[in-house]
């Protein structure tokens, strides 16, 4: 059963982190009051939160309680307990419900997904012991991928196999969790789809974004993407189709590849708000976070609209004082800062969001500002 949930009425969310706290900050401009459960003391979200749950993901106790502070449950990020979240459904209303997050915990059932809704991926083997491995990969050949199939984000529990000399090294990931092995995809281009559905099926695609990554980490997602019309409607359609098949309440990130024919491929799922839409805040009428918050409150969706081509750019931990440093230079940025206390090298920090009409002049501006030359 859908429900309205209302102003004033407390929303909870699990995961203390910058979606979190996002997502916190559009529902407050609604007037919801927010709950946040997180084990870290001075979290993001936390920071901006009504009432602090502070414990492990995992701790019944302390789901109940959220259970209890809350009118709607959602969550900020995938790796959760699935086992905490689906018991929480029978206690409270989780409206995106507890499947997503086991389908996208592992990408042996998120591929499964995205195959069964019609949508491409790269060719991939699943394999758990090395000897498979070793038996197998002729399947797929060289180059090749070996992701973990559980836990891996930014490019970690990843191994590029470039020959047969490369398979003694991929020991030690096989050994800790089953793994897959994917081709290696001669990307053009990476883009994301962000697709939010509401439980009556309404489903809007934010404007496509096209994602640079540094060291394996999004550096930058410019908006729109630059791309061909085709490839745009493809993108769309494909990241509907998933969402649709999912039965999306909620937010679905679909991360692609752009091949040299301007096909796509899709790449991996996130089922929350993810950094590449982060430009919405600035550039779209209705931000990710607005329109998660929309979707799983009942409300309906607005159809989102790119209001000025934008850049977002991230600001990990060693590009923090850069910054700091240089905001008097640059009017028009706007600067997210997470509230994070440690800068450590290559944590996101915050990010920049720069509405542009000249997204060649900004991308120069962006590299001369040397904010990012490290
Ligand atoms: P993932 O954790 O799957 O998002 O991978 C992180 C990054 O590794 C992607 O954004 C790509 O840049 C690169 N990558 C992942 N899978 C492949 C692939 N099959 N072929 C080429 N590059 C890949």
């Amino acid at each position: 059963m859908i429900r309205m949930i209302y102003p004033g009425q407390t929303i909870g969310i699990i995961g203390g982190g910058q979606l979190g706290r996002m997502m916190a900050l559009a529902a407050k401009e609604a007037g919801y009051k927010i709950a946040v459960l997180e084990p870290s003391i001075d979290s993001p979200c936390g920071q901006v939160a009504d009432i602090r749950i502070v414990a492990p993901y995992d701790d019944e106790a302390a789901l109940e309680e959220l259970a209890e502070v809350s009118n709607v449950i959602t969550y900020e990020f995938e790796n959760i307990d699935y086992e905490g979240l689906k018991r929480l459904t029978e206690i409270a209303y989780v409206p995106q419900g507890a499947e997503l997050v086991r389908i996208t915990q592992n990408r042996v059932t998120e591929k499964e997904a995205i195959v069964n809704a019609g949508c491409p991926v790269a060719p991939y083997i699943v394999v758990n012991t090395y000897e498979k491995l070793v038996e197998q990969i002729d399947k797929i050949g060289y180059p090749s991928i070996l992701k973990t199939a559980r836990g891996g984000y930014d490019g970690k529990g990843q191994l590029k196999l470039n020959s047969i000399e490369d398979l003694p090294s991929a020991k030690s990931l096989i050994e800790h969790s089953e793994c897959v092995v994917e081709s290696f995809v001669p990307f053009k281009k990476e883009i994301s789809v962000i697709v939010q559905r509401n439980g009556h099926g309404e489903t809007y695609c934010l404007p496509v974004g096209e994602n640079i990554h540094v060291h394996h980490i999004l550096h930058e997602t410019i908006v729109p993407a630059r791309i061909s019309n085709e490839t745009l409607i493809a993108a769309e359609e494909a990241a509907s189709k998933i969402a649709d098949y999912l039965q999306l309440i909620g937010t679905l990130a679909v991360e692609m590849f752009v091949l040299e024919d301007g096909e796509i491929m899709i790449n991996e799922l996130a089922p929350r708000p993810h950094n590449s839409g982060h430009y919405s805040i600035e550039a779209c009428n209705i931000s990710q976070f607005g329109q998660h918050i929309r979707a799983v409150c009942g409300w309906p969706l607005r159809k989102p609209k790119l209001m000025q081509p934008s850049i977002m750019v991230n600001l990990l931990g060693q590009h923090v004082v850069p910054l700091t440093n240089s905001i008097s230079k640059f009017p028009n940025w706007s600067v997210h800062l997470y509230g994070k206390t440690e800068a450590k090298v290559n944590r996101k920090m915050g990010h920049v969001t720069i509405l542009t009409n000249n997204v060649e002049e900004t991308l120069d501006e962006i590299e001369k500002s040397g904010i990012w030359s490290e």
